[in-house]
């Protein structure tokens, strides 16, 4: 029996977010031959991005553009989601695992009388069945579920599963839809963003890391400098932030941002199990601590005993070089 998928496209500053195009690889590696992909794609002046997802392995792209769409909010997207959802009736819906997939989901799963399969890192085929692995306490453990006959709803973790490919030659659909007539109860009028940095933490390929050794927000400098030279993110422990050194926006772990970088510098961080919970999925852990006892050694690749304002502008030097 065919299937069909449905992938909620996210985007930002008129952009795909890579993590739209690893849900869609996920939904990808879930389908099978004769099963059906579309993308829902909210916002206004959609018209590029629309064509820029239609070269993906796609066969049809909702596009729903309206002003109370801007900004996301969950009781809007919700409303313009429903005729689409009506209309695929779709068996699994793939979303990014952002603040917005993470707020979107659970209210699309209900919807639908769908399970949920949240913070997904993986997803394979195997005996003819998709299994899919999420972390569980805070990274300790490793789950792996299958979905037997009911729809799911699925979100992704950024920079865990390959990007989607555009397929040379392939238009996929692209279906218009109205937004019906709400009086929403909620309206978003601004967003004001207090991070600055160019790259998304949650999809950086590198991470510069601060924690309370940093000792001030001047502190953060030459994290920043580094971060920037390699062309990552600046973010930072619950610890910086409680401190006032950093925006609350930067707080990697339990209670802030997960990420998965290729490579992630903890400077002047001690490895709290909360903090690690945010990122000891990443590639390569290199810590800077003065404290050769202190606990992030046990998750570190490498690790550098250290005075961290010595060995940043150091490491910034040197890497200059190359
Ligand atoms: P500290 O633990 O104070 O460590 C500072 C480190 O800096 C030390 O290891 C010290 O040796 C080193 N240092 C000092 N000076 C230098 C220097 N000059 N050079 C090099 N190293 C130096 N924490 C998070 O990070 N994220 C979360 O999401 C989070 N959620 C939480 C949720 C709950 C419910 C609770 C209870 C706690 C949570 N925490 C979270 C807090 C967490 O328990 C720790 O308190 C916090 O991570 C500590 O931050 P830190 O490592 O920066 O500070």
């Amino acid at each position: 029996m065919s299937r069909t998928y449905l992938i909620i496209a996210e985007h930002r500053d008129g952009k795909l977010r890579q993590v739209a195009l690893e849900a869609l690889q996920a939904a990808v590696i879930a389908s099978g031959d004769g099963d059906s992909l579309s993308a829902v794609v909210l916002g206004s002046q959609l018209d590029s991005l629309a064509g820029e997802l239609s070269s993906y392995p796609l066969s049809d792209i909702h596009v729903i553009e309206h002003d109370s769409l801007i900004h996301y909010n969950a009781e809007a997207y919700l409303a313009a989601l429903s005729p689409v959802l009506d209309s695929v009736q779709p068996d699994a819906v793939f979303t990014g695992h952002t603040a917005i997939g993470r707020d979107l989901a659970p209210a699309i799963a209900a919807k639908l009388q769908a399970g949920q399969l949240s913070d997904v890192i993986a997803i394979e085929p195997s005996d003819g069945q998709i299994v899919y692995t999420r972390p569980l306490y805070a990274g300790k453990a490793f789950e792996k579920k299958i979905v037997q006959d009911s729809r799911s709803v699925v979100t992704v973790r950024p920079n865990n599963i390959p990007a989607a490919q555009p397929t040379e030659g392939h238009q996929a659909r692209i279906i218009k839809v109205d937004t019906p007539a709400n009086s929403l109860r909620t309206v978003v009028k601004e967003v004001v963003r207090k991070t600055s940095g160019k790259v998304d933490l949650t999809e950086a390929k590198i991470i510069v890391s601060g924690g309370r050794g940093v000792k001030s927000a001047d502190g953060f400098k030459p994290l920043e400098e580094l971060a920037g030279l390699l062309g990552g993110a600046v973010g930072a422990s619950r610890g910086a932030c409680d401190a006032g050194y950093c925006d609350y926006g930067l707080q990697i772990g339990q209670t802030g941002k997960v990420v998965t970088p290729e490579i992630y510098i903890a400077c002047g961080i001690s490895g709290a199990i909360q903090h690690l919970a945010g990122m000891s999925q990443s590639r390569i852990i290199i810590a800077i601590n003065k404290d050769p006892e202190a606990p992030i050694f046990k998750i570190a690749d490498y690790g550098i005993v250290g005075d961290l304002f010595e060995v940043v502008p150091l490491l910034t030097r040197e890497f200059r070089k190359v």
